[in-house]
C-alpha cells in the first residue's frame, strides 16, 4: 500500500446527512429541526441588518487585504473581551482571534497539551459531539462526568460535583457558558457558585465554551456563569464564538481568551498561542471579525445588533414556551435555554417521526426549537407526543 490505500473510510457526518435528507423530502409539511443554526419564523437564517450594513462600510473603507498577523484583529478581540468579561476586566485576561469557536477550542486544547502530559480535561456527558474529537486530536486525556439525566430532563448536579471532586489540582473542567448543546439545560446561579467554589478550593482550571452568548437570557445574563468561574479560578480558558450571536457562521469568527496568574505569565501563554496558531491556520480569516468590530464600534449599528439579537432570543423563548404549554410532558422545555433541547425518544422513534411526519431530528432526540415556525409548533408537539405514547 502506498499512502491513501492505508486510510479507512469514515462514517458520514450524520447531521449533515440529515440536512440532505430533509432537503430531498418533497412533503410541504416537513419540519427540519436537525440543523443547528438560528432560523426565523419563515425558516430562513438571515444576515443581521447591522452585519449587512457593516459589510457595506467595510467594502468602502478597506484598502488592503495584506496579512494581519496570527493574533487577528486585536481591536475586535478587545471589544468581544468586554462583552464576555465586562469592561475593566482582569488585566491578566488576554485573547487572540480564532477561526470560530472550533478554532478556539482546538488551540486551547493544544495549549493544554503543550503544558503537560498529566493534565486531564473533564467533559460533561452528553456534550456537543465535536468536543471530544477537537480535544482528542490535540492529545489531552479526557475524563467524562455525568451532566444530564435524560429521564428527569435535569442536570445531575450531584453526580457532576462528585466527578469533579475526583479532579486533581491543575486539571481542566470543560463547561458550557450558556445554552447547553445538546440539552438546553443550563447551570443555575447556585450551581455556578458551587462550581466556582470548587474550582477555587481545588485549583481547577475552567475551560468555558461560550458559543451562544445572547441567545439564552441576553448578553449580560448569559455571561454571568463564565464570569463567576473565571473570577474564582487562578487560571482559566474561554472559547468564544461570534458565529451564532452575529449570525456569521461561515465567516468563522471567534476568540480564545485565557486568564493567567500574572502579566508575565499571560505574555508567555499568549506567545505560545501565537506559535500554535502559526502551525494550524497561521492567521484567522478577517472578514467576520472586521464586520463585528465595525458593528461594535458604531453606536447605531451596535444598538441595532443588540435589538435583533434580542428578537432572536425572544423567538427562541416563545417557541419554548409554546412547546412547554402543549403538554405537561414537554413542560421542561420552557425552563431551558438556547436553541437545543432533547426529547426522550429512541433512535427508532426518531426514524418513525421522519417517515410518518417528515420530522427531521438527530437520532439522539436533540432538536432545534427554532427549526419550528409559529405554524408548525403544535403539529410538531402532537407528533412527538404520539411517538412517545
Ligand atoms: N461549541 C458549541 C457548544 C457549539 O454548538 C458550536 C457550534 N455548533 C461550537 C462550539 C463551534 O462554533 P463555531 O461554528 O464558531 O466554530
Amino acid at each position: 500500500p502506498l499512502l491513501f490505500d492505508r486510510l479507512e473510510a469514515q462514517p458520514a457526518d450524520s447531521l449533515i446527512a440529515l440536512i440532505a435528507l430533509a432537503e430531498a423530502d418533497p412533503r410541504p409539511t416537513k419540519i427540519d429541526v436537525g440543523v443547528g443554526v438560528y432560523r426565523d419564523s419563515d425558516g430562513n437564517t438571515p444576515i443581521l441588518r447591522a452585519v449587512k450594513k457593516a459589510e457595506r462600510i467595510l467594502e468602502q473603507v478597506q484598502t488592503t487585504k495584506s496579512y494581519i498577523g496570527s493574533q487577528g484583529d486585536a481591536r475586535f478581540t478587545q471589544l468581544i473581551g468586554e462583552i464576555v468579561f465586562g469592561p475593566n476586566h482582569d488585566p491578566n485576561i488576554v485573547g487572540l482571534q480564532t477561526p470560530g469557536g472550533c478554532g478556539a477550542l482546538r488551540i486551547g486544547a493544544d495549549l493544554i497539551a503543550r503544558a503537560g502530559g498529566d493534565i486531564r480535561i473533564f467533559v460533561g456527558q452528553p456534550t456537543w459531539p465535536n468536543h471530544a474529537p477537537l480535544i482528542g486530536t490535540a492529545g489531552v486525556p479526557m475524563v467524562d462526568y455525568r451532566y444530564y439525566d435524560r429521564a428527569t430532563h435535569r442536570i445531575d448536579f450531584d453526580a457532576m460535583m462528585e466527578s469533579l471532586k475526583g479532579a486533581r489540582r491543575g486539571d481542566v473542567v470543560l463547561l458550557h457558558g450558556c445554552c447547553h448543546n445538546p440539552t438546553g439545560a443550563d447551570l443555575d446561579a447556585d450551581q455556578w457558585r458551587a462550581i466556582a467554589d470548587l474550582v477555587a478550593a481545588r485549583g481547577l482550571i475552567p475551560f468555558v465554551d461560550l458559543a451562544y452568548q445572547g441567545l439564552g437570557n441576553g448578553l449580560e445574563p448569559d455571561a454571568a456563569g463564565t464570569r463567576l468561574v473565571v473570577q474564582a479560578a487562578e487560571q482559566a480558558l474561554v472559547a468564544q464564538s461570534c458565529d451564532k450571536n452575529f449570525g456569521i457562521y461561515r465567516e468563522r469568527t471567534g476568540n480564545l481568551f485565557i486568564k493567567a496568574s500574572s502579566p508575565a505569565q499571560a505574555e508567555v501563554a499568549f506567545g505560545n498561542l501565537i506559535g500554535l496558531a502559526r502551525t494550524m491556520w497561521s492567521m484567522p480569516p478577517d472578514h467576520g471579525a472586521a464586520v463585528a468590530r465595525i458593528v461594535l464600534e458604531d453606536p447605531d449599528l451596535r444598538a441595532d445588533w443588540h435589538a435583533e439579537l434580542t428578537d432572536m432570543c425572544a423567538r427562541i423563548r416563545r417557541i419554548r414556551a409554546r412547546l412547554a404549554a402543549a403538554d405537561p410532558r414537554l413542560a421542561y422545555i420552557g425552563g431551558e435555554h438556547g436553541m437545543f433541547s432533547m426529547l426522550p425518544l429512541t433512535p427508532d422513534q426518531v426514524i418513525g417521526l421522519r417517515a410518518s411526519h417528515g420530522i427531521y431530528m438527530a437520532p439522539s432526540g436533540r432538536f432545534n426549537v427554532v427549526g419550528l415556525s409559529d405554524d408548525s409548533v403544535d403539529r410538531f408537539a402532537a407528533a412527538v407526543l404520539e411517538a412517545m405514547d
